[in-house]
Order: structure tokens, then C-alpha cells, then sequence
């Protein structure tokens, strides 16, 4: 069975609403069927239908895949069993003693990792802040950059544009964990960079019921050795896991429209909220943090809350408020974490798509009840 590929001629949105249709001449089916076989006929010896073993390459895996290399502008997209085994195919690609240059704010589970790597002599990290600190520390020695924009959790944004200059300019590869903006909202492939990952679990996904992750790659080279390495280790999204993935992102464009406008709301109400400190919102995006006047009621204040609920993640089509410091990024050492910011007033919101007027209400409530 040949997959038919889709036209990159269509605007996103309409890409989206359709990942997958077209597909199935024999039945007409508009979803594309999940392949749940995990080894094919062969014809006869020396011939294969295209399908021969599920971890290999499987029907229902090769639609999102395809749909997460067009949406990304890559040569290859990959789908993995979660965002952490995406960081980990594109970290087992580089030779040990290699040197990485990241940002210092971090998703938690990413530090831990490559905290995890330097143990074992496998790789060396250094941290960086902004661009003036991306300059000076990639050198000839720097096998790669990894970057997330805006940053997690105090959402600084950096410039891709400008660290594929550093980058290029030593012949480092430039990574970027795109899982807050999206390729929506910025697609880090076309402002050079090499390999892009996701967390799917978050806003791909968008429903809070899937784990899964993404690697897209710029050049087919790159891309085909990932596949390589991802076939040979094994941590593939499982065919049931695919088709979710696939019908979370045919909506991701209307969630990431209300996910910003939500944002937006909420950034502008807690600015002018006598209990907050400081705000950290870009402008873009559904992702905000916020700093408490009050240490102390943060207990109380998330408490009181109804709509948002006090949970990990984010990206999924309900409210969520995280506590960094306990939560996301605990793994972080807290002289560290709070060297950069990352201090124990802060909270981090990740607004769904429910109307704004009832997150605003929530928060005002939480706020009134603290005395
Ligand atoms: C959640 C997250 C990850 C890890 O992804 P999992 O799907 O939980 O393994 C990586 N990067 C960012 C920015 C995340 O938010």
C-alpha cells in the first residue's frame, strides 16, 4: 500500500483538519484506520508490501510522522513514546566527550537528563542565559546547541535566528525544543536551526490523555540516521498512541487560538492584581508565569481555585497551575534555580480553552479569599 503524501500547498489549517484523510481508496475511510498488526506479509522472498516489522515502520505512525515533518518544514519527523525518548534519540547522536551548550531554564526533565549524561562521562554541559551568553560560550569544541524559547518556566525568549549565527559559525547543531510555542507559532527549522523536538504530550497532543514525543529534522541525512537509531532502540509511539496524536492535532490550530487569546486575558488581569508581584508573559502563546506578593498563600490561594486545576503539564484544553519548585523543577538544585529567577513565589499557568471571563473569576475568587 503506497501512502499518498500531502500536498504542501494547503494553508496549515487546512492541513491540520485533514492530517490523514485521502488515504484509503479501498474503504473511503475518512480517519486514517490505527494499524494495530505489528508484522506484514511478505508477497514472496525478496519483496515487501513497504510494512515488514511495526517498530520498523508502521501506517498509522508513517501519517503523523509525515504530518509532523510538513508541519515543521523537515525533511523527516519521528514520533517517540514520549518528549523525554525524543531528547534521548537526539543525545544518543553525538559522540561521548562532545560539549552542549543550552539554555539554563529549563524544562526540569530535560536538566535531570543531561545532569544524568555528565555523570556518566558521557557529555559536558554548559548553561547560558541569553544570546550575549550563547556568543560567548559556543566555541569550536561545541558539538550542539539546545535551545527552548521562550524558556520554561520564566518565558524569555530568545533568538534562534541569532544563535544559528553562533551556532554555524563553529559547525555546531542547533536543537530546539519547540513544545510551548509550536509550529504555529514558530517554526525553528526555517530560521535555520537543525532538529526540532516536542513534548506531543502538551499541545500536539492537547488533551492531557497521551505521552508521546517528536523529532523533526531538517535534512533527510540527519533525519534518516535518527530513524535509524530510533528503530534500532526501540521507543516508538504505538499505533494507538499515533491515531490520538493525529486527532489531537487536527484541532491544534482553533486550541492555540484560544489558548493565546486565554492567555492574554489572564496576563492583563494579573498585572493589575494588587497580590502579584511580576508577570512573565511574551505576548505569544498559552503559557504564563506570575510571581505572589505573599510566599505564604500560595497554599491558600491554590486552594480556592475551581476552574484551574494544581497539576503538572500543560497544553491540554483545560487550565492547569503548576508550582515550579516543587513540581517541574524540583530536580533543578535550589541555589541554582533561584540564582535565575526561578524563586519559590512563582507560579506557572498554562490556560485551556474555557471562557476567559471564568479563569479571570477563579483567580479573583483565589485572590479575595486569601486574608
Ligand atoms: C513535558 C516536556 C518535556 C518532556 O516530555 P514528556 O512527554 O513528558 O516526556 C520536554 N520538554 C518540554 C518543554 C516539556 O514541557
Amino acid at each position: 500500500m503506497e501512502q499518498e503524501f500531502y500536498s504542501k500547498n494547503v494553508q496549515t489549517d487546512t492541513f491540520l483538519a485533514q492530517i490523514g484523510n485521502h488515504q484509503n481508496p479501498v474503504t473511503g475511510s475518512i480517519n486514517t484506520p490505527i494499524y494495530f498488526s505489528t508484522t506484514y506479509e511478505h508477497p514472496t522472498l525478496g519483496e515487501s508490501t513497504g510494512y515488514d516489522y511495526t517498530r520498523t515502520k508502521n501506517p498509522t505512525r508513517e501519517v503523523v510522522e509525515n504530518a509532523l515533518a510538513v508541519l515543521e518544514n523537515g525533511a523527516i519527523g519521528l514520533a517517540t513514546s514520549s518528549g523525554m525518548s525524543a531528547i534521548q534519540l537526539v543525545f544518543s547522536q553525538f559522540p561521548v566527550g562532545s560539549q552542549i551548550v543550552a539554555s539554563r531554564d529549563l524544562y526540569g526533565g530535560s536538566y535531570r537528563y543531561f545532569k544524568e549524561l555528565e555523570k556518566q562521562n558521557i557529555y559536558q554541559f554548559i548553561y547560558v542565559d541569553d544570546e550575549v551568553g550563547f556568543e560567548k560560550e559556543i566555541t569550536d569544541n561545541t558539538a550542539a546547541v539546545f535551545i527552548e524559547t521562550p524558556t520554561n518556566p520564566l518565558m524569555r525568549e530568545v533568538s534562534i535566528e541569532k544563535i544559528v549565527v553562533f551556532a554555524k559559525k563553529h559547525n555546531a547543531k542547533v536543537i530546539v525544543d519547540n513544545t510551548f510555542y509550536t509550529p504555529l507559532i514558530q517554526r525553528p527549522l526555517d530560521l535555520g536551526a537543525d532538529i526540532v523536538i516536542h513534548s506531543a504530550t502538551k499541545y500536539l497532543g492537547g488533551h492531557n490523555d497521551l505521552l508521546a514525543g517528536a523529532v523533526i529534522a531538517k535534512s533527510k541525512e540527519v533525519g534518516e540516521q535518527l530513524g535509524y537509531t530510533l528503530n534500532t532502540t526501540g521507543a516508538v509511539l504505538s499505533p494507538f498512541d499515533c491515531w490520538l496524536l493525529i486527532r489531537g492535532m487536527k484541532t491544534l490550530s482553533l486550541r492555540m487560538e484560544r489558548h493565546e487569546k486565554n492567555a492574554q486575558a489572564v496576563a492583563t488581569f494579573l498585572t493589575s492584581d494588587p497580590n502579584v508581584k511580576e508577570v512573565f508573559y511574551p505576548g505569544r502563546g498559552g503559557m504564563l508565569s506570575f510571581k505572589i506578593k505573599n510566599e505564604g498563600s500560595i497554599k491558600e490561594f491554590l486552594r480556592h481555585l475551581s476552574i484551574f486545576t494544581f497539576a503538572e503539564s500543560l497544553g491540554g484544553v483545560e487550565s492547569l497551575i503548576t508550582y515550579p519548585t516543587t513540581q517541574t523543577h524540583a530536580d533543578i538544585p535550589k541555589e541554582l534555580r533561584e540564582s535565575y529567577g526561578l524563586t519559590p513565589d512563582l507560579l506557572r499557568i498554562s490556560t485551556g480553552i474555557e471562557a476567559s471571563e471564568d479563569l479571570i473569576g477563579d483567580l479573583k475568587f483565589a485572590f479575595e479569599s486569601l486574608n
